[in-house]
């Protein structure tokens, strides 16, 4: 599962065994650590299902047949989670005729492998996965601040915006825009600004939820998606960012402050980011290193 807060190339890939076989989850994750991964165990789908949410493996090797929630079933939830949207799923199953695997990779498996298995093959599978897996996060995240992008953005906040009207749940977002950013780059250096810009980035992502998503909206602009928040929740949100970023000493640049719009989604989608865009305006106008509410 991606963490934006870890650097991905430079940890050791996980991966998660769900199979009911005893011997099998035993052999495959002797074999996987000492081919040097983190390797965590299930023994049924729903188990398996939970241990990958706390987890948060890179890999998951997944057996089809099993009791309590079959292998199938794992698959659909898991692609169902966004959280899920970049863990390489590898079917590992008894079944091995095709019409078994083309469903299996037609319902979100990246790869299905057949037992009796050959290991040297699913260890070289399980790279081709990471390989994917980082190729993957490269496009969906800013390279300097390592926030989402704008193109991970619209994917969450098209989810998210169904989830609200669907199960009516409050949804916020909030937009934090740099204080004269520009004077920043002209006193110290373009060097200096992207330093403050990771600063705030580090800011955001420290101080958002797990299931908050910070993204680098473009330039020294910034979006927080806020599930579950409606507007007092994302008013208490704004202000925390606000204050955090006006108190810190930043490294290079000294004093730097914000403005933050906010919102809650009430109906319509343009309408939510025209009123966060006029509510940073407003903050903007007011003096800056406000928060307004849209
Ligand atoms: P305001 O308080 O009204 O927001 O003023 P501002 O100077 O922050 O806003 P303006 O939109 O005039 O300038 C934004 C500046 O951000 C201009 C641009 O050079 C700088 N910028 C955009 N992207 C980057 C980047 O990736 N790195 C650096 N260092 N600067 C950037
Ligand atoms: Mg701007
Ligand atoms: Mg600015």
């Amino acid at each position: 599962m991606l963490n934006t807060n870890s650097h991905m190339s430079t940890v050791i890939p996980k991966i998660l065994i769900i199979d009911d076989d005893t011997v099998i989850r035993t052999s495959l994750r002797i074999n996987l650590q000492k081919a040097g991964y983190d390797v965590d165990e299930a023994e049924n789908g729903k188990i398996g299902l939970n241990k990958a949410k706390v987890f948060q493996p890179d890999v998951i090797i997944l057996d089809v047949m099993m009791p309590v929630m079959n292998g199938n079933e794992v698959c659909q939830a898991l692609r169902q989670d966004l959280k899920f949207l970049d863990v390489f799923i590898i079917m590992l199953s008894g079944k091995s005729n095709a019409e078994d695997k083309i469903h299996g990779l037609d319902i979100g498996a990246d790869d299905y492998i057949s037992k009796p298995y050959n290991p040297k093959e699913l260890l070289a599978r399980i790279r081709v996965g990471i390989r994917s897996l980082e190729a993957k996060r490269l496009a969906i995240i800013d390279s300097l601040t390592k926030l989402y992008n704008r193109y991970y953005f619209n994917i969450v906040i098209n989810q998210e915006i169904a989830r609200s009207k669907r199960y009516k749940i409050d949804l916020s977002i909030l937009i934090l825009d740099i204080d004269h950013f520009k004077k920043v780059n002209d006193t110290y250096g373009h060097a200096i600004g992207d330093i403050v810009l990771v600063e705030i980035a580090d800011i955001i992502k420290e101080n958002i939820r797990n299931t908050d998503t910070g993204v680098r909206w473009g330039g020294e602009e910034f979006i927080v998606i806020l599930p579950s928040t409606d507007i007092e929740g994302s008013a208490i949100i704004a202000e925390k960012l606000r204050s955090k970023v006006e108190t810190s000493s930043f490294s290079k640049a000294g004093k730097i402050t914000v403005s933050i719009g906010y919102a809650s989604f009430k109906n319509n989608e343009d309408d939510l980011f025209r009123r966060v865009d006029r509510a940073l305006y407003k903050a903007k106008e007011a003096g800056r290193n406000k928060i307004v509410a849209g």
